[in-house]
């Protein structure tokens, strides 16, 4: 059964429950960092976590991390299977900001695929099909089992920038290989002739480059969710009632909410 949930809802409300800090606020965006609206909330953040899959929401981290100095944490995994065996698996963890490497030349994304991904390209199935078998952008391996490591290594990203344990707060970016458990670092910063870390470093506002736009796939995902919410039912319950604190929104108002029909529905199991 799909629930038609947002994730961004259900982040805030897991940190919501394991916040220790007394006045801790969650806000959920349910919007894309690609698009305006989803730009300027990111804009206004200290440090960004980008746990992003596609090329364009990395381009525009990226930028943000140079032009407007937020540190971008960013992780990303990698499974080989060639032939349905599992090869090799490798994760990542970084942090793009001044005197670091950003992600483009850390080739956690090819700007090519950026402008594939704007025009709509990587949605259209023809296109994809069209790729070869191992192309970056057709391979769909189950990461999960790596998922908790190359998010542990974000988090230690993230302390090490914030604690400096020793007295170093950089220790470059981690590229981990599952096949010999070695960890290899980069130190040094953007490749030659990089734009981020030179020409566009702390423009802000004003850099000379626009890379938001209409972000169709986002647009028709959160309708469908919209149009799926409003099918279910209304039902008034209590607020200590079990079913009703599955949302934050439905607890803090006191007794109203929208709950699933259950037993499901045909329509519903999915
Ligand atoms: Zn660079």
């Amino acid at each position: 059964m799909r629930l038609h949930r947002a994730k961004a809802r259900l982040a805030a409300r897991s940190a919501r429950r394991a916040a220790t800090a007394t006045n801790f606020q969650a806000t959920s965006y349910e919007l894309s960092v690609v698009e305006q609206a989803g730009f300027a909330a990111a804009a206004g953040c200290d440090v960004i976590f980008s746990c992003v899959d596609r090329p364009w929401p990395r381009a525009v981290l990226n930028l943000l991390a140079y032009t407007h100095l937020i540190p971008v944490v960013d992780g990303g995994i990698a499974v080989d299977a060639r032939g349905g065996r599992l090869r090799g698996a490798e994760w990542r963890a970084h942090i793009a900001a001044p005197g670091r490497a950003c992600m483009e030349c850390l080739g956690q994304y090819d700007p090519a695929h950026v402008q594939a991904e704007r025009d709509g390209s990587l949605d259209d199935p023809a296109y994809i099909t069209g790729l070869p078998a191992d192309h970056p952008l057709r391979r769909k391996e189950n990461v999960f089992v790596f998922s908790n490591s190359a998010a542990a290594a974000q988090l230690n990203q993230f302390i090490t920038m914030t604690t400096a344990p020793g007295g170093v707060a950089d220790t470059g970016a981690h590229l981990y290989h599952l096949t010999t458990a070695t960890l290899d670092h980069r130190e040094d910063g953007c490749d030659t002739g990089c734009p981020y870390d030179s020409m566009l470093r702390a423009l802000g506002d004003d850099a000379p480059v626009t890379v938001t736009g209409r972000h169709r796939s986002a647009e028709q995902t959160r309708a469908a969710r919209t149009r799926a919410v409003r099918r279910w039912p209304l039902r008034r319950c209590a607020p200590s009632t079990t079913l009703c604190t599955d949302s934050d929104e439905i607890t803090q108002s006191g007794s109203i909410g929208r709950i699933p029909p259950w037993p499901p529905g045909p329509r519903d199991q999915r």
